[in-house]
């Protein structure tokens, strides 16, 4: 997939650039942000953007404040963080429109950068508004979108302002994706193996039949796991699973029988009374006791598992194999995702919790790629076009 990407933009210095980028991280309670990876990934197209003296305005949205202004979805703390990781000034505008945003944008020189307040406020965002589109393209000269994160959805920043600009380019963040998502839709190094996990089976049913399509191998961990298992006749107890889920993943057991491709499923657990870690836990095989709750995979599981991984040249991994935020629950989530760094092959992440439980065991730099974008990557993966990569012109 060849966009044009900043790289292609020959002449920024000067230009007014509306930079639409990802900067959706958590907050606590009192506004400080508990993770900012999406602000640190979107760094190297602003500080090449600056470098080269352009006048930036970056667009972000935040949360779901539901189109109307909600301070504890303000991106002042965002401004600050950044203000902080590029050590130079970052102005904020607390309108994206009209005259304090206009005045703003007049006041920048090459090289500065602006914030606009969250674009969620205006519900035109949402709704791709044609005339809130044409104005946000005339107060600025180049488009460039490095929010892949974002990129799933047709809103006026990621898709209606980019077509006022012939030239919409994409920024590192918003290449790499691409760069490496399509390698694995497309012809990637094999084997190709998949690890799927997380809690919501519907979101990511989907994504496993596509996964058992395009690679060689899919292990499956987390919540999801039991209902594959409940359809497969085991007993799993309390645990999370979705009925209406059941037909679907019978349908994607079949395909794997079908395509000839190995499904792996959980042989042991670590299970416990209560979703806590005050509550006694202990290892059990396939079937669960009744009144208990599969809450990890077990230690002949992170063994199978470990050794499935063996060989692979290329590794997508999505979802934890637990409930890694409790620490009784961690060792199948971390043995994996250890497991993934130590691989010579391409290896991807994708997902809010994985990338988290790959920071916390400090191994994000042994990965080849960590994947921004949770939606985006994966409707990206199961053959979906993105409408703000549509936008974009092509090279
Ligand atoms: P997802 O967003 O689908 O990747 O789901 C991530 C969430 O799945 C995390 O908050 C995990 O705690 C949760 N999860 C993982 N394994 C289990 C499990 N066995 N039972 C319930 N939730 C789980």
């Amino acid at each position: 997939m060849n966009k044009l990407s900043i790289d292609d933009l020959k002449k920024v210095k000067g230009k007014r650039i509306f930079l639409r980028v990802d900067f959706n991280v958590p907050l606590d309670a009192n506004q400080n942000i508990t993770d900012n990876t999406r602000i640190k990934a979107a760094l190297p197209t602003i500080r090449n953007l600056i470098k080269r003296g352009a006048r930036l305005i970056l667009v972000s949205h935040m949360g779901r404040p539901e189109g109307k202004r909600d301070e504890s979805f303000s991106l002042k703390p965002v401004a600050e963080e950044l203000e902080r990781l590029l050590d130079q000034h970052v102005s904020f505008s607390p309108d994206v429109l009209g005259p304090i945003a206009q005045s703003a944008i007049d006041c920048l020189k090459d090289g500065d950068c602006l914030l606009m307040e969250n674009i969620r406020f205006y519900p035109e965002e949402s709704a791709n508004d044609p005339q809130f589109a044409k104005e946000m393209a005339s107060m600025v000269d180049l488009y460039v979108n490095d929010a892949f994160g974002a990129a799933h959805r047709a809103h006026a920043s990621t898709v209606g302002v980019s077509k006022y600009f012939e030239n919409a380019a994409c920024g590192y963040l918003m290449k790499k994706e691409l760069e490496f998502l399509s390698k694995l839709v497309g012809n990637p190094p094999r084997p190709f193996y998949s690890i799927i996990g997380g809690g919501k089976i519907k979101d990511k049913i989907k994504l496993v039949s596509r996964l058992i399509e395009i690679s060689d191998k899919v292990i499956v961990g987390g919540g999801m796991a039991y209902t594959f298992l409940k359809v497969k006749g085991f007993s799993i107890g309390k645990s999370v699973f979705d009925n209406d889920s059941l037909k679907i993943v019978q349908d994607t057991i079949e395909l794997a029988d079908k395509l000839k491709k190995e499904l792996l499923l959980p042989i042991d657990h670590v299970v416990a009374k209560e979703f806590n870690d005050e509550c006694t836990f202990m290892a059990v095989e396939r079937n669960i006791p009744d009144d208990y709750i599969g809450l990890d995979i077990g230690p002949k599981t992170i063994e199978m598992y470990k050794n499935a991984l063996k060989g692979a040249q290329t590794i997508f991994w999505n979802g934890p194999m637990g409930v890694f935020e409790l620490k009784n629950f961690q060792r199948g989530t971390f043995e994996v995702a250890s497991e993934v760094s130590k691989s010579d092959g391409i290896t991807v992440v994708g997902g809010g919790d994985s990338v988290e439980a790959i920071n916390r065991i400090g191994m994000a730099g042994a990965m080849s790629h960590i994947s921004t974008g949770g939606g985006a990557s994966l409707e990206f993966l199961e053959g979906h076009k993105l409408p703000g990569i549509e936008a974009l012109a092509d090279q």
